[in-house]
């Protein structure tokens, strides 16, 4: 059986902004509504997708116990959402049992915690969220935390990981959690390849041969992941995927952003409003690349490592422009349609759509030391 996973998104900010997954999210910039929107659980299943990893995603920029509040703040939504839409969606920790409930027609919601912030300087933290529910833990985020350093840090904290940094690898490699190694700088990365004793993901990057950016994998990495057993899942990001994009739209991304955190202040406020569509239409107005460019990082991957070490990471809701043809998660099957016409065959396909990701899971998790 496909199992369609999207192994990185972050929904859960917009459940903290009040959105109702249990309906469609309606977009627009008024009082109650949401500029960018691409996930809730009715495009879920439009989209054929039979689980996702919502991020508990925390700022760099956040002071230790704020991180901390805001994670268990985003747990909770998660939990909500969860129970008001039983019938649609359940909350899931093993590959055993989202093959369970896809079995009985529901969406598995995993947690993946993105930067390592809210466990501060404590393991116990680290068990406490696992034991809520979250398997993976994306090490740091835009800047340096107390674990290690990121691929967008303005100045290197460590070099890496931190000595702190070895210890959670040591505590997530005994506890079976995933390590996610996106977002995190190049020297962080060998390390924690050298440290961990399990295969660890990347959960939403692309390849740097075909976009370079920081945020992206070389060529060596992808090598390297993969000879530990590990897997990358391609982002969605049009930034991430296209060059000439992105070098087009990072004035419009900045605006756009700033309007964003203008109008929050006063949705109410039809100046603030009129700011914000007009800097999302000015951003609409760059020619996106089209969802079939997702496809050819995908092969990238494939030519260098095979077709067991690949995935789908979308970042939904936690992007600003998606690739032409895939808006939202509704449209995700194009990407299988794509991987056929390009002559991938069905065992192939059903790996690259979740089966990979599941593997490592499974046995990162039935590997505790
Ligand atoms: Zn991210």
């Amino acid at each position: 059986m496909l199992f369609l996973l999207d192994s990185h998104c972050d929904a859960p900010l917009m459940l903290a902004k009040g959105a109702d997954f249990g309906r469609r999210v309606e977009q627009g910039c008024t009082p109650g509504r949401f500029p960018i929107t691409q996930v809730d659980f009715k495009r879920m299943k439009k989209g054929g997708v039979n689980g996702s990893f919502f991020a508990i995603y925390t700022s760099n920029a956040l002071s230790p116990d704020q991180a901390t509040r805001r994670a268990f703040e985003l747990v909770s939504k998660v939990y909500d959402a969860v129970e008001q839409n039983g019938d649609q969606v359940a909350l899931t920790t093993t590959p055993a049992q989202a093959r369970r409930n896809a079995r009985s027609g529901l969406i598995s919601i995993f947690m993946g915690m993105e930067n390592g912030a809210p466990i501060q300087r404590d393991l116990s933290l680290l068990r406490m969220f696992n034991r809520l529910g979250v398997t993976y833990m994306t090490l740091t985020h835009a800047g340096s935390n107390e674990i290690c350093d990121s691929c967008t840090s303005p100045a290197p904290r460590w070099g890496g990981l931190s000595p702190f940094g070895r210890e959670v690898v040591a505590e997530m490699n005994r506890l079976g959690m995933l390590i996610d190694v996106s977002h995190i700088s190049d020297d962080s990365f060998w390390d924690v390849l050298q440290y961990s004793k399990a295969p660890v993901v990347a959960t939403h990057s692309c390849c740097r041969a075909l976009c370079d950016h920081p945020r992206n994998m070389t060529d060596k990495m992808i090598v390297a992941l993969a000879e530990k057993g590990g897997v990358i899942q391609i982002n969605f990001y049009p930034s991430f995927l296209d060059k000439s994009y992105a070098s087009q739209a990072s004035q419009l991304i900045d605006e756009q952003e700033e309007a964003q955190d203008a109008w929050l202040q006063d949705p109410a406020d039809p100046a603030l409003q009129q700011r914000m569509q007009a800097a999302m239409d000015a951003l609409n107005a760059v020619p996106r690349p089209s969802y079939k460019r997702i496809v050819d990082h995908i092969d990238h991957v494939v030519r260098l490592v095979g077709f067991r070490h690949v995935g789908l990471g979308s970042d939904f809701d936690g992007i600003e422009a998606c690739p032409e043809g895939l808006e939202d998660i509704s449209k995700m099957q194009r990407i299988i349609i794509e991987l056929r016409k390009r002559g991938y065959t069905e065992y192939e396909i059903r790996h690259i759509a979740g089966g990979n990701f599941l593997r490592v899971m499974e046995q990162v998790q039935h590997t505790t030391l």
